[in-house]
């Protein structure tokens, strides 16, 4: 997506709206490879590019799925691998965490990690999931020299005083996404803001999430929902999200 300027179009498969001939063009146009559709190549070349950035980078930035209060640890969920390479690699790691991704306890990271693969991708697990507790320890002989938290708060403490508090449940799992009908006819980049900008979360969840945190220019996505309820039958967190979308239409 970075190659292309763009932003992601799906929550979980950011690069979802592309296909494999788009992204042989963006390879042979930015990474100069001969054209190609065959996606092991196509894989192979993202990953050798990959490798060399994370191993030249002073500092890895990530996010984080889930954050234990009860043991500090730091839990990131991928099916490729890039969350591994940029928290280990480079000599410092810098996490990003919403403060709604606390959980009190290793049991409900358990409970967490068996609705989200789940949900998101249809696996029982996903590929890697990683439990980050400190930086490198004396006598280990990777992983980064310093690690730093920024819990972030952006808008979610008034999400959470607000009619709108139970968006905050929300995992990112993007179930919603795909059992949205208006979703699957226009996809992600269609939620666009009055300013003309693309909204950082689409969908149901999206059209509830961005305007609570991001305010005005967001608030007329409530409208692109039919209201069906798909949304709230998907949601492993059962947050209702037709509830939630009348609230804001209501500019609640
Ligand atoms: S609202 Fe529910 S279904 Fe949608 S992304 Fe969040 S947890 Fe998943």
């Amino acid at each position: 997506m970075q190659l292309r300027g763009e932003k992601p179009a799906h929550i979980i498969t950011p690069a979802v709206h592309l296909r494999r001939a788009d992204v042989g063009r963006l390879f042979h146009e930015k990474l100069g490879i001969p054209y190609t559709e065959d996606i092991p190549t196509l894989t192979d070349t993202a990953r050798k590019v990959l490798r060399e950035v994370f191993l030249a980078a002073d500092i890895g930035i990530s996010g984080v799925n889930f954050g234990v209060a009860e043991t500090g640890t730091l839990c990131i969920v991928t099916n490729e691998g890039n969350g591994r390479m940029v928290t280990t690699m480079p000599p410092v790691h810098i996490a990003l965490m919403g403060m709604e991704r606390i959980v009190p306890t290793l049991d409900d990271l358990a409970l967490m990690l068996s609705l989200l693969p789940r949900s998101a991708t249809g696996q029982k697990l996903s590929v890697y999931t990683q439990l980050i507790h400190s930086p490198r320890r004396a006598g280990e002989t990777d992983g980064a020299q310093e690690r730093h938290l920024v819990i972030i708060d952006n808008g979610r403490s008034r999400l959470r005083n607000s009619p709108l508090h139970e968006a905050l449940y929300c995992i990112r799992c993007g179930a919603c996404l795909n059992a949205c009908p208006v979703f699957r006819e226009l996809g992600g980049h269609a939620y666009v803001g009055s300013d003309g900008s693309i909204a950082p979360y689409p969908g149901p969840i999206g059209s509830v999430v961005s305007p609570g945190l991001l305010g005005e220019n967001f608030v007329h996505l409530a409208q692109a929902s039919s209201l069906c309820g798909a949304c709230k039958d998907a949601c492993p967190v059962d947050i209702d999200l037709p509830k939630l979308l009348t609230r804001v239409r209501a500019g609640k």
